[in-house]
């Protein structure tokens, strides 16, 4: 598949994500039983994960998204930005910030860095896809889709230049 000038070839399929996404449901239903979360979702890239994902976690919780910049095209430009931030809801509720891939860990470590402002009662960090050889900062991810090499995807939530984030599947950079 062509997204703008670059070939993609597929990666995970969407029954693939279905299944890891039931299960990191059902694991943080059981780990998270009778607690007041706050699932914070990362736009634009989780905007997929995080519908799905919440679907899949039978309790009652309350949802908002932050909004951080770092990419340009396929590169990881090291600086990150908030655009949307946090706000006081979460103070000494659950929080589980949800990402659609750590690559470098910059962005993940700007944001629990922004909220512990806010005195969240705890801050776990669930991510659908997460790249170890690529990071630079070391962040906690507790929950994790799909360990991945360091190479580009597109695909459910995630874009190559604006472009791409309705495909259902998750595709890869052809090298
Ligand atoms: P980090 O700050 O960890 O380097 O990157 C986090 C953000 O960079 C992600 O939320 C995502 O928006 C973007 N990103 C990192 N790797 C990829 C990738 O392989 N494909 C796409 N489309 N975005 C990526």
């Amino acid at each position: 598949m062509k997204v703008w000038d670059k070939e993609f070839v597929p990666f995970i399929s969407k029954e693939e994500i279905a299944g890891r996404v039931q299960a990191l449901g059902q694991k943080i239903t059981e780990d998270f039983k009778d607690k007041e979360v706050v699932v914070v979702g990362v736009l634009n890239g989780s905007f997929m994960f995080t519908s799905d994902l919440c679907k899949e976690i039978d309790l009652p919780v309350e949802i908002q998204f932050v909004r951080y910049a770092s990419y340009q095209a396929t590169e990881s430009t090291g600086k990150v930005k908030e655009l949307i931030g946090f706000t006081n809801n979460v103070t000494d509720k659950h929080v589980l910030i949800v990402e659609d891939i750590v690559d470098t860990g910059y962005t993940m470590n700007q944001m629990i860095e922004d909220l512990k402002q806010f005195n969240p009662a705890s801050v776990t960090v669930v991510s659908l896809l997460f790249k170890p050889e690529a990071v630079k900062v070391e962040v906690p991810v507790h929950y994790v889709g799909f360990e991945i090499e360091p190479r580009f995807v597109v695909g459910y939530g995630l874009d190559y230049d604006g472009r791409g984030r309705n495909i259902p599947d998750i595709w890869v950079l052809k090298q």
